[in-house]
C-alpha cells in the first residue's frame, strides 16, 4: 500500500508517519529528510538544495525527483511507502503517478491533515529534531524526556524553523502545495483529517482510514 501525507508545514505529517511505520511496516520517505541529509553531507545536490531550503522555497523538481527515484528503487520500498512532504506541487504529483504506474502501482490513500495557520506557526517554533536519528519532538506537545534524545543524539532546532522562513514556507504551501488537495480529490483518494487534536487521537482516525483503504 502507498500512502501520501499531505498538509502544511507543522501539520504533523512526520509524527503520524512515524506511527504508521511502526504499525504497518511501510517505509517512510520524506524528501525533506533526504535533502537535509544531502545538505549535511555537503554533496553537490545538497549545496544547491540548501540555497532554496534556507529561504523556505521549493527545491527544483529535477533534483528532488532524482533523490526520490533512487530511494524508491531500494528493495525495502516494495511493500509500500508513506510519502511524507512529497509531492509539493502538481508537477511532482504527476511525475510520481507516472513512476508508480510503470510498476503497476498507485497512491492508495492521501491523508490531508488540516490545522489553522496560527497553530502551525506556534508548532513550528516549538519543533525540535534529534541530530542523530532524526526523531521529531515538540517542546509543547511532545517534549523529550531529557536533554538528549533516547538514542543519545542532540536535540536541535531546524534552521528553517524560524519566524521569517516559516512565513515563506506557509505561503509556498498555499501557492504550490494546496492545489494537490483538488488533484487527489478528483482521483477519489483524498481523506481529510482534523490535525488540531492530540497526536494519538489523530492517529486513531488515520488507522481507521488505512484499514478501510486496505480492505477496498
Ligand atoms: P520539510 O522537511 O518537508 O518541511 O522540507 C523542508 C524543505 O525542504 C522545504 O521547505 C523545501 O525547501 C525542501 N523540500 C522538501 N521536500 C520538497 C519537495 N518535495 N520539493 C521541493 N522542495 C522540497
Amino acid at each position: 500500500m502507498n500512502i501520501l501525507m499531505l498538509g502544511a508545514p507543522g501539520s504533523g505529517k512526520g509524527s503520524q508517519s512515524e506511527l504508521i511505520v511502526k504499525d504497518y511496516g511501510l517505509v517512510q520517505i520524506s524528501t525533506g529528510d533526504l535533502l537535509r541529509q544531502a545538505v549535511s553531507n555537503q554533496t553537490k545536490e545538497g549545496i544547491l538544495a540548501n540555497s532554496y531550503m534556507s529561504k523556505g522555497e521549493l527545491v527544483p523538481d529535477e533534483l528532488v525527483m532524482g533523490m526520490l527515484s533512487l530511494r524508491m528503487n531500494k528493495p525495502d520500498c516494495r511493500k509500500g511507502v508513506i510519502f511524507d512532504g512529497f509531492p509539493r506541487n502538481v508537477k511532482q504529483a504527476e511525475m510520481l503517478d507516472k513512476i508508480l504506474a510503470e510498476d503497476g502501482k498507485k497512491i492508495d490513500i492521501v491523508i490531508n491533515i488540516g490545522s489553522p495557520f496560527g497553530v502551525l506557526k506556534e508548532r513550528l517554533m516549538a519543533r525540535r529534531l534529534c541530530d542523530k536519528c532524526g526523531k521529531g519532538y515538540n517542546m509543547i506537545s511532545n517534549p523529550p524526556k531529557s536533554k538528549t534524545c533516547d538514542c543519545g543524539g542532540n536535540i536541535i532546532t531546524r534552521s528553517d524553523d524560524n519566524d521569517e522562513v516559516i512565513k515563506n514556507r506557509l505561503e509556498v504551501y498555499l501557492s504550490s502545495t494546496k492545489p494537490l488537495i483538488e488533484y487527489y480529490k478528483k482521483k477519489g483518494v483524498l481523506a481529510d483529517i482534523d490535525g488540531n487534536r492530540k497526536i494519538p487521537v489523530i492517529y486513531g482516525d488515520i488507522k481507521e482510514l488505512i484499514n478501510k483503504a486496505g480492505n477496498r
